[in-house]
């Protein structure tokens, strides 16, 4: 029996990926075993144990090890990235373990990893087994960072004060403040460890990254033609995307949310979603403006609303208390906008409300996983991106993609009512928004396409799964 081990860093949306990534290889070449392994949340990773539950149930060819605990002193980190990078480091020798005990038994095909996961990268090409990385963010992200090292040869000032802007082959131009948040301070522990998996990343056996190839072409081509990477070979690129939550991620009941049902009542694309990713969370005053901006708007709405970060710094990576939403909200709000929107207080099913045929826009913190999901069901997008590699993804999108409107904030990331009122608009009532819907259409079909019998995916991984000398 040959094993493919998959390596995802914490995280829901990183397992998520893996998971479906795994399943997409069983799919069509059922005779691999897939061994998932799991770094043990010390932080708030969402309920990855129940899901863990439902795959493992579902899925016999996957299987889940733990690798042991280890030990964090969370307010001692700047950010979740330095966290994770930490979480890994530790697990390292844990990791070496898992992978000889699994050779005991069979042969490890290939290792995918996560690029948070690069410590592991010595001890796979020790154990002599292939290595590649799965990018849980586009191509885009992908070329970013093998142009990375080449940016940061050719300079020694942190992003953070560069004020230029930044080009990268195959790429829009990019603001140098929009690079992805842990690397704009060239002092962090995060910039080390991101360079790091830079170098490394030319070293694998090939990327696999979770899109399709007619998403992202000319950055694709930017990628496979090496112009990212000066300095030499560039590995193959896999898009096998998009790979997205399936019904194992659900709570397990089938109840019907009450913001579904809320949906069923409403006009064919008339609703606008704001949601922002499993992290997304905003001021007092910012909730209260997006209030005023969407009860100005006049569109219909549904909003999934958390409470404020907290300000005890040992709470910051907990998951946030229910929202008290009489404090949180303009006085009359609710009552005044019953007509027009729905509220929903923490987290909203947002595969099968992007899916529901009222919805005809969404303002998106611009997560990858978010990204793909709209596109797949062909919701145009208001990007407004708070962390991460976010504002990048923003640029790509509304510069080179043109799936979704820009929003325009503050330096300090503030978003007035009025901006809110005008992109909603904008997005839901205007022809740029009208070409927008048009163009993501299009992408959704393509989508749709690239997963089926023949499509550009499926081909990738059977190139993949080809690739691999099996025994
Ligand atoms: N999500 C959801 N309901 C919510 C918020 C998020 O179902 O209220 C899901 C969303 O569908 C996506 C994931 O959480 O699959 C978020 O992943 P993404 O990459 O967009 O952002 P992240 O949370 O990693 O920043």
């Amino acid at each position: 029996m040959e094993t493919i081990v998959l390596y995802p860093s914490p995280g829901m949306g990183h397992l998520i990926s893996m998971v479906e990534l795994g399943k997409f290889i069983l799919k069509h070449h059922p005779f691999f075993k897939i061994v998932i392994l799991i770094v043990p949340p010390s932080f708030n990773t969402g309920s990855t144990a129940s899901y863990i539950d439902r795959v493992s149930a579902a899925t016999k060819s996957i299987t889940f090890r733990q690798l042991p605990p280890v030990s964090l002193e969370l307010d001692s980190f700047s950010s979740m990235e330095a966290v994770i990078f930490e979480a890994i480091r530790l697990s390292n020798p844990h990791v070496h373990q898992a992978l000889q005990h699994i050779s005991l038994t069979t042969t490890i095909t290939a290792l995918i990893m996560d690029f948070f996961c690069t410590p592991a990268f010595s001890i796979s090409t020790k154990l002599g087994i292939p290595t590649y990385y799965f990018c849980t963010s586009g191509v885009s992200s992908h070329a970013f960072f093998l142009y990375f090292p080449t940016i940061h040869r050719n300079t020694i000032k942190s992003f953070k004060d560069l004020n230029t802007i930044v080009h990268v082959p195959g790429l829009p131009p990019i603001p140098s403040s929009d690079v992805a948040k842990p690397i704009l301070d060239r002092a962090s522990t995060e910039y080390a460890c991101f360079l790091d998996f830079s170098l490394y990343l030319p070293k694998s056996a090939g990327f696999i990254v979770n899109s399709f190839d007619s998403l992202e072409p000319k950055i694709l081509k930017a990628v496979s033609e090496g112009s990212c990477n000066p300095d030499g070979a560039t590995p193959p690129v896999f898009c096998v995307g998009p790979l997205l939550a399936s019904e194992d991620r659900g709570g397990g009941t089938d109840d019907v949310h009450e913001c579904l049902k809320w949906l069923d009542s409403q006009p064919s694309q008339s609703v606008v979603f704001l949601c922002f990713g499993s992290l997304g969370l905003f001021s007092d005053k910012q909730l209260k403006e997006i209030a005023i901006g969407l009860e100005k708007s006049e569109q219909r709405f549904l909003w999934v609303i958390r409470s404020p970060p907290s300000e005890d710094k040992s709470k910051r990576y907990l998951p946030p208390p229910e929202p008290d939403l009489d404090s949180l909200l303009p006085s009359g709000f609710l009552d005044r906008t019953k007509d027009l929107g729905f509220v929903v207080k923490s987290w909203a099913p947002q595969v099968e409300v992007l899916n529901h045929k009222s919805i005809g826009g969404f303002v998106t913190h611009c997560g990858w996983n978010s990204v793909l999901e709209a596109v797949w069901a062909g919701v145009p997008m208001v990007a407004w991106p708070l962390y991460a590699e976010q504002k990048f993804n923003r640029v790509v999108l509304v510069e080179d993609l043109k799936l979704a409107l820009r929003i325009n904030e503050s330096e300090d990331g503030f978003v007035t009512a009025e901006e809110v009122e005008s992109r909603v608009r904008e997005l839901m009532d205007s022809d740029t928004g009208e070409s927008i819907r048009k163009r993501t259409k299009e992408k959704e079909a393509e989508a749709k396409a690239a997963i089926s019998e023949g499509g550009s995916s499926t081909v990738a991984l059977a190139n993949l799964i080809k690739s691999w000398k099996l025994g």
